[in-house]
């Protein structure tokens, strides 16, 4: 467990070293890779990225211990953008039909039943984040994302992504989407983030899949949203994230 676990980090900072790379600030759109008209379901193996030098400007935050506000706010919306245009972007070329994006309700209190929002008639949990089917929305707790976020702020990109996941696989043929969905929804979000990055949409820094391994690895006990018995082990979250980062969103599928 500790030599696989070991080698899952060298693997997505492997990864991370070969996205800084070449990395120049820029921002816009990279070149897309040009497959339109592809059919579903996708392929077993993802084309290669673009070869593009990955990059946008990002700010990093957060790491050193004191919470500012302004850009914990600046990162849940710059994540919800980043998230939502990577779908927007790509969804041709991996699915058929339109990409309808879902709501964003955001921050929610779990703390308080009278106030949270509901899905199905059930208000949502403290400490948890959800795509709620019902209302086809993707929202996350106040003290869940704010816990995570003082270790660095790949963390609400993390999270963000994988509900978002969630909200992508409701939008698929049932056969595509993995009896483990929750590790499935880790590996669209690792496809996602990394995705964005050979965009140029988003740009990895050094700490990034430090902190990304710790949030699996940390935030893990006790908390709704990485409850092991329903989102998988830690080692097996990151193992997901991992596969899509290198394989893209198609090594997601089959
Ligand atoms: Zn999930």
């Amino acid at each position: 467990m500790h030599n696989a676990r070991r080698s899952l980090t060298a693997l997505i900072l492997g990864a991370a070293l070969t996205l800084s790379g070449a990395c120049e600030i820029e921002t816009g759109a990279g070149a897309g890779t040009g497959t339109s008209g592809a059919e579903a379901p996708p392929p077993a193996s993802a084309p290669a990225s673009s070869g593009e030098a990955p990059c946008a400007t990002r700010q990093d935050t957060g790491r050193a211990g004191s919470f500012d506000e302004a850009e914990f706010q600046e990162d849940l919306r710059t994540a919800e953008n980043i998230v939502n245009g990577y779908w927007a972007k790509h969804w041709p070329q991996l699915f058929t039909g339109e990409y309808r994006p879902p709501r964003v309700v955001g921050l929610y209190e779990g703390g308080d039943p009278a106030t949270s929002p509901a899905c199905g008639g059930k208000p949502l949990e403290r400490d948890n984040a959800v795509y709620c089917p019902a209302g086809d929305f993707v929202a996350w707790d106040d003290h869940l994302m704010r816990s995570g976020y003082p270790r660095g702020d790949a963390w609400v990109y993390l999270v963000i992504a994988h509900e978002w996941g969630h909200a992508v696989q409701n939008r698929l043929r049932r056969e595509l989407v993995s009896p483990a969905a929750e590790l499935q929804a880790d590996c669209l979000a690792g496809g996602v983030l990394y995705g964005a990055a050979d965009d140029g949409t988003l740009q990895f820094e050094a700490g990034d899949e430090q902190e990304i391994v710790d949030s699996f690895r940390v935030i893990g006990d006790g908390v709704p949203w990485t409850r092991p018995g329903d989102h998988g082990s830690a080692a097996e979250r990151l193992r997901n994230f991992a596969r899509g980062g290198q394989g893209g969103v198609r090594a997601c599928f089959g």
